[in-house]
């Protein structure tokens, strides 16, 4: 594709830019190279861009997960100069120019002249990744439909429950993490058991649910300042119980222990935990930066030049959630300018006038729904909160939404659930919720024992017999 030759003529390789990453910094990015004379090539292990900021109404039966997460091919499908390859990044190689990307057993090597470095973050654990069984995170379309089977899930068991004790255990609901996503989720469950359920079931009563936000921060939205408090107060008027000043020590599966501010352990039983607490940037950050003398910082973010580049790699810009610059926030509006960014750089070395102006963020403020009608937004010195906030929010969210259907649909689906009780996306499968597990427990080749696995196939050679396909759980091969 880059060495061609028309009429005779050699024409000359076009620069070839590679983007990790189909979130808002990848897929950003990718948009604003439309017109460049450049080949793009957009690699991500999902083949969806994804809406991350309305996962939990997929995870409590708002959205479908196709409104929020539309196909990257289809987003980019008028790029001429984009090629999206699926893939799991595996190894960067800052010297040979290479990325290696990895699906399904197929190995594919891309070569970049600029590379756009856009993986963004993961759930942090804080060390302690065993809970992540018992306590899933919200980073992707997965983590929500698990979450959705888990909490509609359990007041399904609560029904056949036969002794208070367990009855109580299934209808607590524990949200670790007071941040927007915390506060969201916790709003949402509140919202559901209280008005979507309340006369489906015949034993159980859904309003009587517990719903307990956890976080060891002294207030909840610590970002939003005073707005945090109004937040609270919000929440707890709709029966969500807000501890602050409380760790989480452990997590198992029918509970978990906290401990207080004084010091002192104390057990919560609960069967449904959903973590909100802590980022951890994506380990492709470390790779390069262990490759270029770059620091990262604890979160894993590389600490980049003041214009997006990787120390002593001009050509390697990384934007979003995986940099540590200025203390920028982990929000989409950072991403996406990031991206833009980048790619103002790959156009002014292109053009022969080489820049490294710095990248500056400019926040365009921040918000988070609490219920229906009810929100807390802050835009510069500006806060609101209440129904005018929550009118913002519905617009904010409906602009950023891709493609006008999505928008239509969203909106159907938001006055079927804001203005009535239902809620149309409650379906939930038994993959859905064990799939994760199964998957993690036995590795992706055992439990997709059909795929082949072709090994070393290089991306752009085209005369390389492929290596036979074969099993890696096959013995005998
Ligand atoms: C539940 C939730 C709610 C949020 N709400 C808000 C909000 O209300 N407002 C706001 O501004 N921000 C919000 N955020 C934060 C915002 O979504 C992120 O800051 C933003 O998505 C960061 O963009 P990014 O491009 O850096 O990373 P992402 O959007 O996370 O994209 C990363 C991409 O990289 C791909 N990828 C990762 N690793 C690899 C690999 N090894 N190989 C190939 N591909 C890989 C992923 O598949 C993905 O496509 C929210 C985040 C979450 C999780």
């Amino acid at each position: 594709m880059n060495q061609s030759a028309q009429n005779g003529h050699a024409v000359a390789p076009r620069h070839r830019v590679v983007i990790i990453g189909s979130g808002f910094g990848g897929l950003f990015a990718a948009k604003a190279l439309r017109r460049d004379n450049v080949d793009v090539t957009l690699i991500s292990r999902t083949q969806h861009h994804l809406f991350q900021p309305l996962l939990y109404q997929v995870a409590t039966g708002i959205l479908s997960e196709g409104l929020i997460a539309p196909p990257t091919r289809d987003v980019l499908g008028r790029n001429s100069n984009t090629r999206t390859l699926l893939g799991n990044v595996t190894d960067i190689d800052l010297t040979a120019r290479t990325v290696t990307s990895s699906i399904v057993g197929r190995e594919t090597v891309t070569e970049y002249d600029s590379l756009i470095l856009a993986a963004g973050a993961g759930q942090s654990y804080f060390g302690n990744d065993h809970f992540a069984e018992f306590a899933p995170g919200m980073k992707t379309i997965d983590d929500a439909l698990e979450l959705r089977g888990r909490i509609f899930g359990a007041f399904e068991l609560a029904e056949l429950a036969s002794t208070p004790a367990e009855i109580d255990r299934l209808m607590t609901f524990v949200v670790v993490g007071a941040g927007p996503t915390g506060v969201e989720m916790a709003g949402q469950i509140a919202e559901l058991s209280q008005r979507t359920l309340k006369d489906e079931f015949r034993k159980i009563d859904p309003t009587r649910a517990r719903i307990l936000l956890v976080d060891g921060a002294p207030q909840v939205l610590p970002s939003f300042g005073q707005l945090g408090t109004k937040a609270q107060r919000q929440l707890e008027s709709m029966g969500v119980d807000v501890e602050t000043g409380v760790m989480v020590t452990d997590v198992d599966a029918t509970g978990l222990t906290v401990k207080d501010a004084d010091g002192t352990e104390r057990r919560i039983e609960s069967y449904t935990k959903v973590w909100a607490a802590g980022v951890q940037a994506s380990p492709l950050g470390k790779m390069v930066a262990d490759q270029s003398g770059a620091e990262t910082d604890r979160a894993g973010r590389v600490l980049v030049n003041p214009d997006l580049t990787l120390p002593g790699h001009p050509e390697v810009y990384v934007v979003g959630d995986m940099i540590s610059l200025n203390t920028y926030p982990g929000v989409a509006q950072n991403a996406i300018q990031g991206g833009r960014h980048a790619v103002k750089l790959i156009r002014a070395r292109l053009d022969g006038t080489p820049s490294t102006e710095p990248y500056s963020y400019y926040d365009k403020g921040s918000m988070a729904t609490i219920s229906r009608f009810s929100a807390v937004a802050s835009i510069g010195k500006m806060k609101f909160s209440g129904f005018f906030a929550w009118l913002m929010w519905l617009a904010v969210h409906l602009v950023f939404i891709i493609g006008f259907k999505n928008q239509i649909t969203t909106l159907l689906h938001w006055a079927v659930s804001f203005l009535g009780n239902a809620r149309s996306e409650r379906t939930t499968t038994a993959q859905q919720v064990y799939a994760r597990n199964i998957i993690e427990r036995l590795g992706w080749d055992e439990a997709m024992p059909d795929l082949p696995r072709v090994p070393g196939d290089r991306e752009g050679d085209q005369d390389a017999a492929p290596a036979p396909a074969k099993r890696t759980t096959d013995p005998a091969a």
